[in-house]
């Protein structure tokens, strides 16, 4: 075994590895940019090295450094996590040249299970079965989509050397093809540098089913049981479960048997998962799976594969990579009960999914058995736009998958995540949709079900919460500036609006909830201060936060912030539907699709932005004329500032 290892990465898979390691007697160096100097996995390290300035490109992804940090450490070994350059062979290469063991497969299994396109064609040489499709070399827009025409609709278009969901388009219409393709190909050359596509058939009713395999430098090589990761957004998973259900033992077998099999066809050394689409439509069956990719790393997901079989997955990396044989036969790999993961994200579902970024004023999670936190962030840390948006994952394990969503769910409901956007009431809402805990679902799941995403409209219960508070600082501040105690009851006579004696009065107070204007109505009584928003109390079991000038309220897995109007800013002019388009993060702007005066609909497309590394359109919330644009094409813009306006014209409203 080795006795020391440098984790090239961050985050929670930094602190995930970094706890086996130490359990294994290891060294443990971290590395960091200028954006992760205090961060979890910095402190949870032996020892910790800069690496360079926040953007990845410039610290993370620098394999020179990296190399040279680990031998000025004396690191045995480098894991190098997910993301990043886990899949990069010629990071594998760069550290087998200076004498470091690369904690993965060789560079060989990388480069042929590296491109899409190559490895379907590998795949279907070794008999496994591929999504039918285009994954050839030729790239003409006409020839493309002749093959688009000839594979049918709806089908796939893939960046080749995609991952993560990005490159990829769903294409319902013929006439829709040339946009999607233009999309496809800009996403992909910013994320991979490779602008190269391939097309597939897209399979109804999709479930993606993937196998955790295994192999070692011995010649074995087992699998470790499937993982069902069909709930998505954006094609990025969100909830994963292990066993899949409806999966049969004689299913298994024939998927872990063709997941083998892939591996084996590479020379595959160590932990890989291998992804197939499954047609979801009829049950699973034996003729209805189809490979998609190979991920030539450990997965973000791999701890529902460690709850249901007991194993360390990154001991056995370490074990691999060291040249132990595997520990264990197939016939030997446990399968014990259900476990279900729950993906945390800094991010808006109510807006698209879009990433959020900020402050984590508060972080909190619960703890219990069969409930298991995997993070790297903490109370206080920044969510910043440089990195992947994943605030933590919940993984449950439970005899049975009714106890292990229960559970999960339950975990969720106690879990407070506030100041970025969260996607915690989401999680909580899938793990107890009906159909879900019916086991009817497919990759379509969340689309399907907008109600799943909560209430557009504000929350009044959180936000009368909110005023209350707001209401409560203001007299704490008056007490203090007539020197009296806090706890003391507040005299209608220090109040600075404008109360009157006798009896009870309402007052109203206008307030900003999540940037749009509300009223609250206050009443002082002989019992003190009530508050109401349309009439709605204060929910007294939600949690509230106070900020400097704002209070954040998180009910039910939803935050509300509620902040007091600045009238010296001229906030409420700009607030609510004055046709003023506003970045919604941080990013650039890729494109601009309209000019000033030009006349849009509700619902036009106005500007793509990209923003870790994915397109987000802007679109006009009302029809009108287009005026007043603030940046170009190809500028960086903060969160918050000023795209353009759609002014209303007289014949548009
Ligand atoms: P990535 O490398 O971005 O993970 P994948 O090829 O694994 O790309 O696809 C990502 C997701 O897109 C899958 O998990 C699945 O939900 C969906 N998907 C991929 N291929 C198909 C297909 N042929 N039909 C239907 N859905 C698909
Ligand atoms: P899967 O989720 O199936 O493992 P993905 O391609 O979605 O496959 O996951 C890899 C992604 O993990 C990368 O694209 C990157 O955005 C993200 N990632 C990289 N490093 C980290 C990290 N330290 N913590 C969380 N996510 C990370
Ligand atoms: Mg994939």
């Amino acid at each position: 075994m080795f006795s020391s290892v440098l984790i090239a990465n961050r985050g929670e898979i930094a602190c995930r590895i970094a706890r086996t390691a130490k359990r294994l007697g290891l060294r443990t160096i971290a590395v960091y940019s200028e954006a992760d100097r205090s961060a979890l996995h910095v402190r949870l390290c032996d020892e910790a090295h800069p690496i360079g300035p926040p953007p990845a490109g410039e610290s993370y992804l620098l394999i020179d450094k990296l190399i040279e940090v680990a031998r000025k450490a004396r690191a045995d070994c480098i894991h190098p996590g997910y993301g990043f350059l886990s899949e990069n062979p010629d990071f594998a290469e760069a550290c087998a040249n200076a004498g470091i063991v690369f904690v993965g497969p060789p560079p060989s299994a990388i480069r042929a299970m590296g491109l899409k396109d190559r490895a379907k064609t590998l795949m279907e040489q070794a008999g496994v079965p591929v999504v039918p499709g285009y994954h050839g070399e030729r790239q003409e827009v006409s020839f493309l989509k002749q093959n688009g025409y000839e594979i049918g609709y709806p089908l796939l278009i893939k960046a080749v050397a995609g991952g993560g969901g990005k490159g990829l388009r769903r294409v319902d219409k013929h006439a829709e093809f040339d946009a999607a393709l233009e999309g496809a190909q800009r996403e992909a050359q910013g994320a991979f540098g490779d602008a190269r596509v391939l097309i597939e058939k897209y399979i109804s009713a999709p479930r993606h089913i993937e196998l955790q395999v295994f192999a070692d430098t011995h010649g074995n090589a087992i699998h470790l049981n499937e993982r069902d990761c069909s709930l998505q957004r954006r094609h990025q998973k969100v909830i994963e479960e292990a066993p899949a259900p409806g999966m049969t033992a004689e299913l298994r077998e024939a998927m872990g048997g063709a997941a083998v099999e892939a591996a084996k066809a590479v020379g595959y050394v160590g932990a890989g998962t291998v992804e197939f689409i499954a047609d979801g439509a009829k049950g699973l069956r034996r003729d209805g799976f189809w490979f998609m990719e190979m991920n030539t790393r450990l997965q973000v997901e791999h701890p529902v594969t460690e709850a249901i079989t007991g194993l360390d997955l990154v001991e056995w990396q370490f074990r691999v990579a060291a040249g132990e044989p595997l520990p264990l036969t197939q016939d030997k790999v446990p399968l014990r009960g259900h476990a279900v993961e729950a993906r945390l994200y800094a991010e808006d579902p109510q807006r698209g999914f879009l990433p959020s970024t900020g402050k984590l004023i508060a972080l909190k999670f619960p703890q219990g058995e069969g409930i298991r936190i995997d993070t790297g962030v903490e109370t206080g840390s920044e969510i910043t736009p440089f990195y992947d948006p994943m605030i933590a994952k919940l993984i449950a394990h439970a005899p049975t998958r009714e106890a292990a969503l229960d559970r999960l769910a339950g975990a969720l409901d106690r879990t407070v995540a506030i100041g970025p956007r969260t996607n915690l009431s989401l999680l909580a809402a899938l793990c107890r949709a009906a159909e879900f805990r019916a086991r009817q679902f497919d990759t379509g799941f969340i689309d399907r079900h907008p109600d799943l995403l909560g209430d557009c409209g504000i929350d009044r219960a959180a936000a009368a919460l909110g005023a209350l508070h707001l209401m409560a600082q203001d007299t704490a501040r008056i007490a203090q500036s007539l020197d009296r105690a806090p706890d003391e009851p507040p005299s209608p006579w220090d109040a600075t609006d404008a109360f009157q004696l006798g009896g009870e009065r309402s007052l109203p107070l206008t307030i900003l909830v999540d940037g749009e204007p509300a009223r609250a109505d206050v009443s002082h009584g002989r019992n003190g201060i009530a508050v109401a928003v349309d009439g709605v109390a204060p929910d007294l079991d939600a949690v509230a936060i106070e900020a400097a000038d704002a209070v954040y309220v998180l009910r039910r897995g939803r935050q509300t912030l509620v902040r007091r109007v600045d009238f010296a800013a001229g906030e409420l002019d700009h607030a609510g539907g004055d046709g003023a388009i506003k970045a919604p993060m941080h990013g650039k702007v890729l494109e601009l699709l309209v000019a000033a005066g030009d006349m849009v609909t509700k619902g036009q497309r106005l500007a793509i932005i990209e923003a870790m590394k994915m397109e987000h359109a802007l679109t006009a919330p009302r029809a009108g004329r287009v005026a007043g644009i603030a940046v170009a094409a190809g500028s960086q813009v903060a969160e918050g500032a000023s795209i353009m306006t759609i002014a209303a014209t007289d014949d548009t409203n």
